[in-house]
């Protein structure tokens, strides 16, 4: 099918988002950490209202037609290139989008897209599309205490109990499971064959009972993530997600997905140069030279990051998945969201740490015990080195002393 024309598709989308949205407005320096904060501190009620201003947004978007724009369209995305993408999010940044919440892009860009591309055509109907549309909410239930990193690892298990299979196991680390009504999960259903080719994806609801759902507090306050522990959660085989055998590969490209979110996406997330150059304008430091070259690093590395982006998305396989190019931009990302804490952090030197009331200076300790949490995200700084490595670089790959079958691991 041959594409519409970049400009005037563009212009398009900008007065689309001109009947849903309000242009963008400066941010007043309030105080509150709202703005700052890189993981919300909201109570049950506020997270949900939040929810839902974000489901009403995904909803309009989905209707007309610019959710999963590069997704082919056999699969239920818009069949568009990456240029059409990278148009959107420009425009689409002129806006006041509505903060994000871990789950809603968890939902979309992760789950959404992963049954779209490898569910059947009955589940891409029923749950694809409502994930796309934020009419269901999914978390991704990969993470385990003894499998981050080395994911393949896990132990969760899923044993085939006539036509349903019976899930046994923790996961750890699940963003919104609180507010979700599905999981995305990995389990083992093969151990006597390597650790990545015995692991199957299921989608598991989250108000069965053998789900229990455990919040965990943060540094920074909120409890954006939790623990969840499943004893004997029976599910039909008709979610099981892609064959028995094939969760390496859902993993592979939902998590593909994930840096191509955290490293791409423009909503906001944290404080951003912006806030930090009127930082220190209201301090009164913009002559200092050295603040100026910190000022001037920020800037650029944002700029590096936003053509990075722009590369990466242009240079993506077909397909609608990205590449291992994405670690690149995850990497940035994060790498860009400690140092703009950082800097904040350097400006306002001890009074960072205590709320003396005046805007915005405390809220930025929101921003420095969040940035970290992105460093671990979604694969940690280390791992993105070694998949650059490996598979973008094309250098020798770590030695692997695991390529026996999973049960005869140390272990196991
Ligand atoms: C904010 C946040 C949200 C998250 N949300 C989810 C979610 O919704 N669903 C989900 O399933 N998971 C989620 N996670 C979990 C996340 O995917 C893991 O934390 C991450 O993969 C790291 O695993 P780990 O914490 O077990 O650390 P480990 O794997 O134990 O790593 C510990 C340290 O060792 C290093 N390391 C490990 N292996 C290597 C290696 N081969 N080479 C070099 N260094 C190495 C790591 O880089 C790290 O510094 C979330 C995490 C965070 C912080």
């Amino acid at each position: 099918m041959s594409q519409p024309d970049v400009g005037t598709w563009r212009t398009q989308v900008g007065q689309w988002l001109a009947t849903v949205l309000e242009p963008v407005r400066e941010r007043e320096p309030t105080g509150e950490a709202a703005g700052l904060a890189v993981f919300h501190n909201l109570s049950d009620g506020e997270e949900r209202l939040l929810l839902e201003r974000c489901r009403a947004y995904q909803r309009a978007r989905f209707d007309a037609g610019y959710q999963a724009l590069t997704l082919p369209q056999g699969n239920g995305g818009a069949g568009l290139s990456a240029a059409h993408a990278a148009a959107f999010a420009q425009e689409e940044s002129a806006f006041e989008v509505p903060p994000s919440t871990e789950l809603i892009s968890v939902t979309v860009r992760l789950v959404g897209m992963a049954v779209s591309l490898f569910g059947t055509a009955e589940q891409r109907d029923t749950y694809a599309r409502a994930f796309l549309r934020t009419d269901l909410l999914a978390c991704q239930l990969f993470s385990e205490p003894g499998a981050g990193s080395d994911l393949a690892a896990l132990r969760t298990r899923a044993r085939q109990e006539g036509d349903a299979w019976v899930i046994d196991g923790q996961k750890v680390w699940t963003s919104g499971a609180q507010f979700a009504d599905h999981g995305l999960l990995l389990a083992r259903t093969d151990p006597d064959v390597v650790k990545q080719a015995g692991i199957t994806a299921f989608l598991v609801p989250m108000d069965d009972p053998g789900v229990e759902i455990r919040p965990i507090r943060q540094m920074s306050g909120g409890a954006s993530f939790n623990e969840v522990f499943l004893s004997g959660v029976r599910v039909p085989d008709g979610m099981r997600i892609g064959r028995p055998g094939q969760g390496w590969e859902v993993a592979n490209a939902t998590l593909a997905f994930e840096r191509t979110a955290s490293g791409g996406g423009n909503r906001r997330k944290g404080g951003t140069f912006a806030d930090v150059l009127a930082l220190a304008r209201s301090h009164g430091r913009t002559g200092d030279p050295l603040v100026r070259q910190r000022l001037a690093d920020l800037y650029v590395r944002g700029a590096l990051r936003a053509a990075t982006v722009d590369r990466v998305a242009r240079a993506s396989a077909g397909g609608g998945r990205p590449g291992p190019e994405a670690s690149l931009t995850k990497l940035m990302a994060s790498d860009l969201l400690t140092r703009t804490g950082q800097t904040a952090a350097e400006l306002m030197g001890a009074r960072i740490s205590a709320d003396t009331g005046e805007p915005d200076t405390f809220a930025w300790t929101q921003h420095l015990l969040g940035a970290p949490g992105y460093r671990l995200a979604g694969g940690t700084d280390q791992i993105q080195r070694n998949l650059i490595a490996e598979r973008v670089l094309k250098l020798p790959g770590e030695p692997r002393v695991d390529r026996v079958p999973f049960s005869e691991l140390p272990g196991n």
